[in-house]
């Protein structure tokens, strides 16, 4: 049996024993590796991380920090067929789902590499115009933004081992901040190998970049208020984390990515066969398709006009349709296994609960066994649709989150204030999609709920040639939502450099400040 290892101080760790925590073939359910951080040393990984990553990141500006993840880019995308092969095989992804994983974290890297060198020969970001504080400008004041003096600690969810990585470690990096990265155990094969692909370069500075395989035993024990936590994963974890003695005593930065309720709404404006209509289509079927719908951003909730149902029913079911749900290596499939047994029962679980107020409408809400893979094994779900039933109360499907290919239609009475209130009945979203092409229909709806999502797809006719769903989360655009989403953001450009870096108010000549934060 594989062990799989972490990368602290600067070295590979191997485990001292085996945890019992396997990652599995979710297609066979064969083991591929074992996972466990057993003998890791945390006060001493977050001491090094602080100390020489830290200092190593502080002196280089924003143009050199940029150059360590066009590196790091560069070094995972020189095995992009090695880890495709590893995600279909470790996360049930299909070829085409595995490639939104490895190369969104290369294309993130990249990203803000770029970035980097844009801004320049500079190690420090200015925060808005400088302006006199006194009578004349001798007193100046100004503000800046300065590298938190700790290590960025990120824990993932399983559904993008790679990008999930990636994104996080781009934004600290940029700043000037270390990373530990810490993958969840199931799917942490990949971290582990994009990891290796890094560390074989030799682009970063030690400490620059950790990784632990296995839980984080004490490690959040030594984290003082120059750290910061960014994590991504269930509502209940992300309580767990935030509760955290130490964290809270100490005031660390604690970024939170969590469960999302994400709805499609079609406006009564879409006729049924339009360009619009098709795309609504097409994009719902893959937002609930896509990485078997263990994407934080699928659409859970699909609200359309009473008047639309029946054609709309017909239509997803048609596309639903063309969708072969096994084994990924096997040409046909293009929807894949849950990732593990644990997810394959809560979707079980979760659309028996959903089904006590709606009705199904494609899938059977059963276990299926998948084309390509051995009767009887595997974690297989086939894509699954269902309808609130009339009469009954629809409090569960703005609620319960199915982390599955599953999503349920809403009928509502296509009026923008009620699909508003629909929408925030979510209790905060990642992204809410918008099909219509009356744009007063859509700005009545966002001035109701514009702050209940953390992202507005606006589909029109206009933009079908360009849309690219609402499930991706381009690195331009912030990521993450206010509630039950966690509050947070990631991504959005340069916003992502935030969360590592402090607000400062500088006060003095205006020789003084404006040198030291212009590095003149
Ligand atoms: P999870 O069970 O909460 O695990 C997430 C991460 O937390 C894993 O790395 C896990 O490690 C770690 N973890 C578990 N207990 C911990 C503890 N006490 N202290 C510190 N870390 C701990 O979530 P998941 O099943 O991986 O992911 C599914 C959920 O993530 C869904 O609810 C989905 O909505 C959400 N999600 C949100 C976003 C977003 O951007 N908002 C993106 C993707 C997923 P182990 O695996 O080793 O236990």
């Amino acid at each position: 049996m594989k062990f799989l290892r972490s990368h602290l101080m600067g070295k590979w760790i191997e485990p001292g024993e085996d945890s019992g925590v396997h990652v599995i073939d979710p297609s066979t359910e064969e083991p591929l590796a074992a996972v466990s951080s057993a003998g890791v040393d945390f006060k001493a990984a977050v001491e090094y991380a602080q100390l020489e990553g830290g200092r190593a990141l502080r002196e280089m500006t924003f143009a050199e920090r940029g150059e360590l993840l066009i590196g790091m880019s560069r070094a995972i995308h020189s095995k992009r067929n090695e880890l495709l092969e590893l995600s279909m095989r470790s996360c049930g992804s299909t070829r085409k789902d595995s490639k939104f994983d490895i190369d969104g974290a290369t294309g993130t890297l990249y990203h803000y590499g770029a970035l980097g060198k844009e801004l320049g020969e500079t190690h420090r970001l200015v925060d808005g115009e400088g302006e006199p504080l006194g009578r004349s400008a001798i007193y100046w004041g100004r503000h800046g933004r300065i590298a938190r003096d700790g290590v960025a600690v990120h824990i993932n969810a399983f559904n993008f081992p790679a990008w999930g990585f990636a994104e996080k470690a781009a934004a600290a990096i940029l700043a000037g901040m270390p990373v530990i990265t810490k993958p969840a155990s199931s799917t942490s094969i990949v971290t582990e190998s994009c990891i290796e692909a890094v560390v074989d370069s030799a682009v970063l500075p030690d400490g620059v970049l950790g990784l632990i395989c296995g839980s984080i035993g004490d490690l959040f024990d030594h984290l003082t208020g120059q750290d910061v936590v960014a994590f991504t994963g269930s509502a209940a974890t992300a309580f767990r984390i935030r509760s955290n003695e130490n964290l809270l005593r100490q005031s660390t930065p604690i970024n939170i990515e969590a469960d999302s309720l994400n709805a499609a709404i079609l406006a009564p404006d879409v006729e049924p066969g339009s360009e619009l209509w098709r795309l609504f289509v097409r994009e719902v079927t893959r937002e609930v398709t896509q990485k078997s719908g263990q994407k934080c951003t699928a659409v859970r909730r699909i609200m359309v006009p009473h008047d639309r149902i029946s054609d709309l029913q017909q239509d997803l079911c048609e596309e639903l349709a063309t969708r072969v749900v096994g084994n990924p290596f096997d040409e046909s499939v293009n929807v894949g296994p849950l990732a593990t047994a644990d997810q394959l029962s809560s979707v079980l679980e979760g659309t028996a609960s959903l089904r006590e107020v709606a009705d199904l409408v494609a899938g059977s809400g059963e276990r299926v066994d998948g084309i390509g893979a051995e009767p009887g094994k595997g974690y297989f779900f086939a894509p699954t649709l269902l309808q609130l039933r009339d009469g009954d109360s629809d409090d569960l499907i703005h609620d319960l989150e199915v982390f599955g290919p599953v999503s349920t239609i809403c009928p509502f009475d296509g009026e923008a204030a009620t699909a508003a209130c629909l929408n925030s009945k979510g209790k905060g979203t990642l992204v809410t999609s918008v099909y219509s092409d009356q744009e007063q229909w859509t700005f009545d709806l966002l001035r109701r709920c514009g702050a209940w999502s953390g992202r507005f797809y606006l589909a029109s006719e206009k933009m079908i040639s360009q849309a690219p769903g609402s499930g991706v989360a381009l690195p331009q655009s912030l990521h993450g939502g206010p509630g039950r989403a966690g509050g947070g953001e990631e991504l959005g450009g340069i916003r992502a450099l935030d969360l590592y870096t402090q607000r400062v108010a500088f006060q003095g000549t205006r020789r003084a400040v404006e040198s030291f934060l212009t590095d003149r």
